[in-house]
């Protein structure tokens, strides 16, 4: 069949995994936990199961889960949000961006994305017929450049994408950025996709702020997350999307013929477990003690630490050590070091080049250690 996405392979999450597997290569490339998530939860799902919670939940996803996503976005931000006609219980944060794209979005839409961006957002955009404009980050630093974001702005401009706390760069906006971006926004139509996945780990005594915290911002924001980033469960790909009740309520109705609902008995689990805010207050300082150990190895190389103000990423300048492309370094690494990274390039539509690759830390020391090791050799 002709092709609805031509300039698409499969995801560098894969490729990446995959040849580390096949290597035998410390997997610092795809973001996940090597360790296990909190054996309650655990529990809670299993008593879940057994106490025949195992059939179709509301549409929009357990209450009890939607509330303990208002208490998450009331205790961390002091907004409220109305669990019955704001959240939606989603398939993981990949869902809830899609069905937020596919339900705002219409053929011929103005769309403005920061670079570097998550691999998941240009496909979903393109399938919706979305006319994107790319602004770049600026280089080096990723933090946004608001004199680009203006000039990308049109009165045709529907969505605009932000991912704070970032991947890959691992910068965080400050209040003042998104005072910035609202300043922008006013005078427009667009609404915002506010992708906060790791909302709880920032780092050195700064906090998340999300979109919603800004009223001109909450109401035009759709704010996506993700239980497996905060919860340690990757893998059971559940998270929530907030927004003001006219955007839900289109949301929903893409949603419901898009999924229709997430797993019943891990909502259950969920919202038993994130009811305690302990569970994810402490995330923080459990990801910045990793950041920690592991820039403080690699400072022996010379690999150039950049910033890592949050999420479990970090990035680092090789130059000093190769002067091969991003996508050849990382193939290098893998096969010659045995240490599997993620190329910045990959988050480029063009495939910028910067002599930038990406390490995933959420990994127990042991792990870490393997990799320092065998990166001591740069
Ligand atoms: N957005 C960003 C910025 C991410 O890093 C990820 C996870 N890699 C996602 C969305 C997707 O999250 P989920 O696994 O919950 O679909
Ligand atoms: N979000 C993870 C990352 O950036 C990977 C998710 C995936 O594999 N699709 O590494």
């Amino acid at each position: 069949p002709e092709s609805r996405l031509p300039g698409v392979g499969t995801t560098i999450f894969t490729v990446m995994s995959a040849l580390a597997q096949e290597q035998g290569a410390v997997n610092l490339g795809q973001g996940f936990p090597d360790f296990g998530c909190d054996p309650a939860l655990v529990d809670a799902v299993a008593d879940a199961m057994r106490a025949g919670h195992n059939q179709y939940p509301p549409m929009t996803g357990l209450p009890a889960l939607r509330q303990a996503v208002a208490q998450v976005m009331q205790t961390t931000q002091g907004v409220a949000y109305d669990a019955d006609r704001e959240i939606t219980i989603t398939a993981g944060a990949t869902q809830g961006l899609f069905t937020a794209i596919q339900a705002l979005v219409r053929p011929g839409d103005e769309v403005v994305v920061l670079e570097p961006a998550y691999d998941s957002y240009l496909p979903a955009l393109e399938l919706a017929g979305a006319t994107v404009h790319r602004v770049p980050l600026t280089p080096m630093t990723f933090r946004p450049d608001f004199d680009r974001i203006a000039a990308a702005l049109s009165p045709r401009t529907r969505l605009v994408l932000v991912n704070t706390p970032h991947n890959p760069s691992g910068t965080v906006w400050s209040r003042a950025d998104w005072q910035m971006l609202a300043d922008l926004l006013a005078p427009t139509d667009a609404w915002l996709l506010s992708d906060e996945v790791y909302e709880h780990m920032v780092f050195d005594g700064q906090r998340h702020v999300s979109a919603a915290a800004l009223p001109a911002l909450r109401a035009r924001a759709v704010v996506v997350t993700s239980f497996g980033k905060t919860l340690h469960v990757t893998g059971w790909k559940v998270g929530a999307v907030l927004a003001p009740p006219e955007l839900m309520a289109e949301f929903r109705k893409v949603h419901q013929f898009n999924v229709f609902t997430v797993n019943t008995p891990m909502q259950h689990g969920l919202a038993a477990h994130l009811a305690q805010p302990q569970h994810y207050l402490g995330l923080a300082d459990f990801y910045q003690a990793k950041r920690d150990h592991f820039r403080a190895g690699l400072a022996a190389t010379r690999l150039r630490l950049l910033p890592c103000e949050g999420t479990y990423f970090q990035c680092v300048d090789y130059s000093a050590v190769s002067s091969l492309g991003e996508m050849d370094f990382c193939r290098w690494l893998c096969t010659e070091l045995g240490v599997a990274a993620i190329p910045l390039s990959a988050f480029y539509r063009d495939g910028t080049e910067q002599g930038v690759v990406r390490f995933c830390f959420a990994k127990q020391t042991t792990t870490l250690d393997a990799a320092l090791q065998r990166l001591a050799r740069l």
